[in-house]
Formats: C-alpha cells, sequence, structure tokens
C-alpha cells in the first residue's frame, strides 16, 4: 500500500460533510458573556461541518454539505458563500418555518469563549434523510464526521446511512473525535464514536483525543496509541498540534511531521476544521503527506488571523502565498 491510496481519490466524487449550519455573531469587545450591550459584527457564515466543506472546496477538493438553513438571510449568507467555495449545495435544505440556527460569541480576555446557541431549535435541527440526501451520498466519494455530532440523533441515522453507503461504493471516511472524553463513556454516544472509529479511515485528533479514540488513558504513549489504532483499521492518523503543527502517522510506521505557521491569532474558532478541510481535500487530491500537512497547517493558521469562523479559509493560490510569506515555529 502506498500512502497515496489511504482516502478515495477525489474524481471518485465530493466529500461529503453533515450537520450544522449556523449564523455567527462575534462581539468586537473582549469581556464576560452577554449581560450588557456590546458591538458586534456578523452575520459570518458557521457552523463546524460548514467550515470544514468551506475550505475543502476552497482549495479545490470536490465537497459537498448535507444541512439546514430558514428562508431567511442567515441562510442564504451561507449558501451563497459555500456556492462561492465551489461546494455542492444541493443537500441542504431550506426549512420553511424555522429560522437558521446562530451563535453569538464573545472572547473573555484569557481566550475562553461565552457562547449563546440557537442550534437544534432553529432549521438545523431540522435534518432528515431526503431525496436531496439520498442523491448526494449516492456520488460521494468520502464522507467527514465530525465527533462532536454523535450525540444528536437524526444526524446520527443519516451519518451512520451516508457512511455504509460511501464505503459500499469504494469511498473512505475520517473522523475529528472533537470529543470530550466524559462523552466515550456515555453508553449510545460512546458506542457510536467506537463504532466510527472502526469504520474511519483516517483519524484527526487533536490533544488526549487520539488517546479516546484508542480507548486509552491518556498517559499511553503515543505510539502505543497509534498501533491500537491502525490494529483497529485505521490507515492514516493526521495530529493537530496547535502551535507545535502536526504530524501524520502511518501503519507502516512512516511519522511526517510539519512546523505550524507563525501568525497573530485574531479569533481561533475554526483552525482544526480548517486544517481537516484542506488535509483531506489535498490527500485525495492525491498529495502526500508533508505537502498535506503543509497546507493544512497553513489553513488552520491563516484561519486564525481574520475574524469570523470561516473568513480566512484559503483558496491553493491564497495559501501557497501565506506558506511563501509566513514564518514557521520550530
Ligand atoms: P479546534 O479548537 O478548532 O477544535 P483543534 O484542536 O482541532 O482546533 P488545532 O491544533 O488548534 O486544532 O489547529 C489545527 C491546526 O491549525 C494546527 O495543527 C496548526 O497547524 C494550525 N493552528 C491553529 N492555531 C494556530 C495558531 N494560533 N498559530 C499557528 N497555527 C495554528
Ligand atoms: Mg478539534
Amino acid at each position: 500500500m502506498t500512502d497515496q491510496t489511504n482516502l478515495a481519490p477525489d474524481a471518485l466524487g465530493p466529500t461529503l460533510c453533515i450537520g450544522e449550519i449556523l449564523a455567527e455573531i462575534v462581539a468586537t469587545t473582549t469581556g464576560e458573556g452577554f449581560l450588557d450591550p456590546v458591538p458586534m459584527v456578523g452575520p459570518y457564515p458557521s457552523g463546524a461541518p460548514a467550515i470544514f466543506i468551506d475550505q475543502a472546496g476552497r482549495i479545490g477538493g470536490s465537497a459537498a454539505m448535507v444541512g439546514s438553513v430558514g428562508n431567511d438571510d442567515f441562510g442564504r449568507v451561507n449558501i451563497a458563500r459555500l456556492e462561492r467555495d465551489g461546494v455542492d449545495v444541493s443537500g441542504i435544505r431550506t426549512d420553511s418555518v424555522l429560522p437558521t440556527g446562530t451563535a453569538f460569541v464573545r472572547y473573555r480576555p484569557d481566550g475562553a469563549r461565552d457562547f449563546v446557541f440557537n442550534m437544534w431549535t432553529s432549521a438545523a435541527g431540522a435534518l432528515g434523510w431526503t431525496e436531496d440526501v439520498q442523491a448526494v451520498c449516492a456520488r460521494a466519494g468520502h464522507l467527514h464526521v465530525m465527533g462532536t455530532l454523535l450525540g444528536h440523533q437524526s444526524i446520527w441515522e443519516i451519518t451512520e446511512r451516508a457512511a455504509t453507503m460511501i464505503k459500499a461504493r469504494g469511498g473512505t471516511i475520517s473522523l475529528d473525535p472533537n470529543m470530550r472524553k466524559e462523552l466515550r463513556g456515555d453508553g449510545e454516544t460512546g458506542r457510536r464514536f467506537a463504532q466510527m472509529v472502526g469504520m474511519a479511515d483516517l483519524l484527526l485528533p487533536s490533544g488526549d483525543e487520539l488517546y479516546l479514540a484508542a480507548d486509552l488513558t491518556t498517559d499511553a504513549r503515543e505510539e502505543d496509541a497509534l498501533e491500537r489504532l491502525f490494529h483497529f483499521g485505521v490507515k492514516e492518523v493526521a495530529i493537530k498540534r496547535g502551535a507545535q503543527g502536526s504530524t501524520c502517522a502511518l501503519p507502516n510506521g512512516a511519522r511526517t511531521h510539519a512546523p505550524a505557521f507563525a501568525v497573530t491569532e485574531i479569533d481561533p474558532t475554526g483552525a482544526g476544521d480548517c486544517f481537516g478541510g484542506a488535509y483531506v481535500a489535498c490527500r485525495r487530491l492525491g498529495m502526500p503527506p508533508e505537502q498535506a500537512l503543509t497546507y493544512a497547517n497553513a489553513a488552520g493558521a491563516r484561519n486564525v488571523t481574520f475574524r469570523g469562523p470561516m473568513e480566512g479559509a484559503g483558496t491553493r493560490t491564497e495559501l501557497d502565498q501565506f506558506i511563501s510569506e509566513t514564518k514557521r515555529l520550530t
């Protein structure tokens, strides 16, 4: 097996991502919460799955989204952005009653965030299997699964069905655990997580998620966790290490590290999702791990230099320019 064959090629069909599409409104001053009037700016297109797929499309990968928005400008802003960036939006439904989901976010001086969400009580939560979803799954070549959504019943049902369909036609699966360790032990969500780890070709963990996916405690050795994941059938692991960059690990023992880029962070939201979208797209386009990691690190780093969760997602040309102009952290 060469390192080129771990993910289904781009030509098999789009990378599909399923989940929430939100409009995000960001406070322009740092501080605690929203108990007093604060200046805000938005709407920005948002939602972790939407950020992922926007970056995948923007860098030139074939990409498609399944989600739900309201019949309002917050929904239109999202669909227009995804379309602009080359994402197939045929699997996005417009709810005639519920408004588009929203996230209000304010950063505290220490970098923590306060949120007011209207997610599952908005159009975002009104997702189900439709003919449009069936059609896009029937031509998709890869599914990217968000660990944060494994606890959501109707999204899980679509995800499981899409995963089975896409695998059956020779497609592949990636999983970003984005999961807190308490959820691993939570019966149904933990079981779904284990099922997805078992189906995943590529895993994109950060922090403790590597150990969580391997079902080991965090005092285990990284190599032991990787070994266990390869034993489960995972074919590639891209570890996100924030300012320490990222590493690709393959079952044949190859370990490729790429340093992070030195940037001034304006808005950290979306770094992990841009990393993932770029990495999956680049690998599916046939790039070797080192090149995919470099684009993914650049995508994550560039995105945090823009206010708004996906405003800094880069085209290949923008990322090439970013890479040539930006110092690497060692
Ligand atoms: P998230 O909090 O969005 O889930 P994550 O933990 O999944 O993020 P990170 O490791 O924070 O992912 O970010 C992904 C990649 O983006 C990193 O590996 C790094 O290359 C890049 N990146 C993120 N933040 C920064 C930063 N402040 N400076 C430079 N690079 C960054
Ligand atoms: Mg993450």
